[in-house]
């Protein structure tokens, strides 16, 4: 039959050397790329030097590619595996764990003798009682519980699997952290800032469900680093420089704070466990969709407190309330903020040159729909508070930026099914905006540069260029539509 070629990835405890070796095996053409030698770490539960090692190789793999994670066999490191991208598991745990007369659960592991109940309903748990299974035969005993070991480890990675379709991965993660103080460690590794530089890259946009604290770790995730980073890089802040700063109400802010905004000249700026959020932000994803504590952990705060104070000195800004006589214009301020967080610096300026017209929900009076002279140029989520691309938006955007400016690049040949409304394959993807993340907003452009159509990306650049099969743009409107 046919054989499957897998390369293992070595380098000990040395990202480097590590990293090295999985950019060597990639250009082999595997089919799977275990990560080796380190079940010795996941013996011993150090788990922070796993993590460093699943990093290392992962950042010189073909992302395309299935990676293995050799010997992972305790469910309270299945999700970290996942979320650093091994597909694949195996182990004789569940197996040596019943040898030594211990059951597995989501976590951590019990000794059988140390149980008076067994706190599981698997059919090996409910068929026996602890009394029970402590009196059977040895071999019996053993075989049972590797029986109940491997219901759990199976019920685990259904929970997985379910997280990864609803996004909540990272959630599962800290949950597993919070239950083995070894794997928190693990987390901590997370929180450097290279590490959030590259996880960053793979994070999608937005998601369906809230972002939930679950602990100190949070507000480390590639989610909030990448809105702290982009708030100082893209955010154009109020001319007057002034700014009010509030401590956060109800989501979304703008409920308690409108009516004070609109009479001063200047910026509301709410301190969140986001760090600083600026009032015409308070909609967008992840800043309404969150649910934190009342009472924030100190480590949190602190973080927040540290990142407010970057943000006042990096745009100078000035704390003081300023009032004004004039109208306030807080659709447009509104508009122009989130049109630059999503797309860029200075974005609103270009997109937003004409006539604006701004059409609201009548049922939530909501911003829908932004016109300018009188061309349908986006659409405000409501689920994400996020703009949607239209075509004559995209238009703009290819008339007055360069390549690679929010381009997905395609072969000629793909130019016919693209302007008809077709998705964008991996395949013929030629290049890409190196800033695209999945679920971005994204023009498809020719190898010429000539616009094809406005579309949703599914994956990032490096994924889009190494994976040789399936979507990697969603189009939504071809060229050929009007
Ligand atoms: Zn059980």
């Amino acid at each position: 039959g046919n054989m499957l070629l897998a390369c293992t990835v070595q380098g000990g405890v040395f990202s480097d050397l590590r990293t090295k070796c999985a950019q060597q095996l990639s250009r082999l053409d595997a089919d799977v790329f275990p990560i080796g030698g380190v079940v010795p770490l996941m013996e011993n539960q150090r788990y922070d030097v796993l993590v460093n090692c699943i990093l290392a190789a992962k950042k010189g793999l073909d992302p395309s590619k299935p990676v293995h994670l050799f010997g992972a066999g305790h469910p309270i490191v299945f999700p970290v595996a996942v979320a650093l991208g091994c597909d694949l598991l195996d182990s004789a745990a569940y197996a040596k764990y019943a040898a030594d007369g211990r059951l597995i659960f989501p976590w951590g592991t019990e000794k059988l003798e140390e149980l008076e109940e067994l706190p599981c309903s698997c059919p090996i748990c409910s068929g026996f009682t602890a009394k029970e299974l402590k009196n059977l035969e040895e071999k019996e005993r053993v075989r049972n519980i590797a029986i109940h070991n491997l219901y759990v480890s199976f019920s685990e990675m259904k929970r997985i699997r379910n997280a990864i379709r609803n996004v909540t991965l990272w959630e599962l993660v800290e949950q597993k952290a919070s239950c083995n103080p070894a794997l928190f460690d693990g987390l901590r590794v997370l929180e450097g800032k290279e590490s959030k530089e590259w996880l960053e890259r793979f994070e999608p946009l937005s998601k369906p469900g809230a972002l939930m604290y679950t602990g100190t770790h949070t507000v480390h995730r590639p989610l909030v680093y990448r809105y702290q980073k982009r708030l100082l890089e893209r955010y154009k802040v109020h001319s007057s420089k002034y700014v009010v700063i509030l401590p956060e109400t109800t989501k979304p802010y703008s409920r308690s704070y409108l009516e004070r905004f609109r009479k001063i000249d200047g910026d509301i700026i709410v301190s969140s466990p986001f760090g600083p959020v600026p009032l015409l932000l308070d909609e967008i994803y992840p800043i309404a969709q969150s649910v934190f504590p009342r009472e924030l952990d100190e480590e949190s705060r602190r973080l927040s407190e540290e990142s407010l104070d970057q943000f006042l000195k990096k745009y100078n800004l000035k704390i003081g309330e300023v009032k004004r006589r004039d109208m306030r214009d807080i659709d447009r301020e509104r508009i122009e903020a989130v049109i630059d967080m999503q797309f860029g610096k200075g974005m609103s300026e270009v997109l937003l040159d004409g006539e604006i017209l701004i059409k609201k929900s009548k049922k939530t009076g909501k911003i829908r729909n932004v016109f300018c002279d009188g061309k349908h140029l986006l659409s405000l989520r409501a689920h994400d508070g996020l703009f949607t691309l239209k075509i004559e938006g995209a238009k703009i955007i290819h008339q007055n930026f360069p390549l690679p400016k929010l381009r997905v690049i395609v072969k000629e040949e793909c130019k016919p099914f693209i302007i008809e409304g077709k998705s964008v394959f991996a395949k013929f993807v030629v290049d890409c905006d190196p800033v695209i993340r999945p679920f971005d907003e994204c023009l498809i452009v020719s190898e010429k540069d000539e616009l094809l159509g406005v579309g949703r990306t599914l994956l990032n650049r490096e994924e889009m260029l190494s994976f040789g099969y399936g979507v990697a743009v969603k189009t939504r409107e071809g060229l050929k539509d009007e």
